[in-house]
């Protein structure tokens, strides 16, 4: 059994989350201690909880410790299976995080498999639905990776009750994948999203992009969408030839809408200034799936602390390595090699 300290660098869920995903690839198992020992309230809340629960149900595995608070648990994994899984979260804790989880077992079963995930679509800290479909998924497409996604109720923090189902294609070897530039960017689209809040919030919203985009001006889209708890979202995707972006801003109470559309217009203008094709979250989440694939490089602006932290998990749950070059300042080249 692999030792994990859930206490390194970050000291997060990504730690767990990452275990999990690569004990069920390869069949390992692990015992994890100090889980998210670095947040203040440390051990396994509801979301992390059912990312075990969830992959311990995919790949029959036997799990010790699988109880909200518990600050260690040992996984040992059996034949991953695909298949139909429904899973709730329960509270508002992240399902695109519970998919990242699952995904790299669910690629390696012997069938298809559709998830129905419900808890949390968009949530502060976590990637959003919109991440995950326009960003996350495209660059695992690039690597062989078919997945179908759909909302069918959006599920904001922190009500949560979102209901969000993926089918997924097997996939027994990743192709690797080259991110070096972005290309030509190919389209802009923003998107004001509401639930349970008037509409002069995603009108103004709109205004406000509209005057700080100036050449060109995208279509602003709004959108008033079906949900238990109220909420709203600003999110601008980028398309480029080579990759694609979501910045994402959450509107919340005490924030004017004029603010939320100038913040998403500032984190653009932030990407878009740096010469780096993937940006800061995208990073630290494409290592997993090109570890347990055929590996490459992607150039990134910043190595956070998510991105250095798992890096040191796969590395000390598998034999790949993942080199980091510092190319310039706030320009980086990492290679995961296979
Ligand atoms: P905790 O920190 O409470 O343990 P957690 O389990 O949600 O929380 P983290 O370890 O902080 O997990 O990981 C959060 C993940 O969410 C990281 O992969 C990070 O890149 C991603 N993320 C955070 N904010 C965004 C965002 N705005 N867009 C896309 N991804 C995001």
């Amino acid at each position: 059994m692999i030792e994990i300290d859930g206490s390194q660098g970050e000291g997060g869920g990504q730690i767990l989350r990452t275990s999990l995903s690569l004990s069920a690839c390869t069949g390992q198992a692990i015992h994890i201690r100090h889980i998210r020992q670095k947040r203040k309230k440390g051990g396994l809340m509801r979301q992390h909880l059912a990312c075990v629960t969830s992959l311990a149900r995919i790949c029959n595995a036997h799990v010790k410790g699988a109880s909200i608070g518990s600050k260690a648990v040992e996984f040992t994994p059996n034949n991953i299976t695909g298949g139909e899984y429904h899973f709730s979260i329960g509270s508002a804790g992240s399902t695109m995080l519970v998919l990242q989880t699952v995904l790299p077992a669910l690629l390696q079963a012997n069938k298809p498999s559709k998830l129905i995930l419900e808890g949390g679509t968009h949530n502060p800290l976590a990637p959003s639905f919109e991440f995950i479909n326009h960003a996350f998924l495209p660059m695992l497409k690039k690597m062989g990776v078919e997945c179908k996604t759909s909302i069918k109720r959006y599920g904001f923090f922190p009500v949560g009750a979102g209901h969000v189902e993926i089918e997924i294609s097997p996939c027994s070897k990743l192709a690797p994948i080259k991110i070096e530039e972005r290309g030509k960017l190919q389209a802009i689209e923003p998107v004001c999203i509401g639930a349970g809040i008037p509409a002069h919030v995603l009108n103004r919203e709109s205004k406000q992009l509209l005057y700080k985009f100036t050449n060109p001006q995208p279509k602003v889209k709004t959108l008033m969408v079906d949900s238990l708890g109220s909420g709203n979202l600003v999110s601008i995707r980028l398309f480029y030839e080579h990759v694609n972006e979501v910045i994402d801003c959450l509107g919340a109470i005490g924030i004017r809408a004029e603010k939320v559309a100038t913040n998403a217009i500032t984190a653009m203008r932030k990407y878009q200034a740096s010469k780096a094709p993937v940006g800061e979250h995208l990073a630290d989440q494409l290592l997993l799936p090109m570890a347990i694939g055929s590996g490459g490089c992607f150039v990134t602006s910043e190595l956070s602390e998510h991105t250095r932290t798992n890096i040191d998990v796969i590395e000390s749950l598998t034999n790949v390595r993942i080199h980091k070059q510092k190319l310039a300042n706030h320009l980086w080249k990492i290679i995961v090699d296979v």
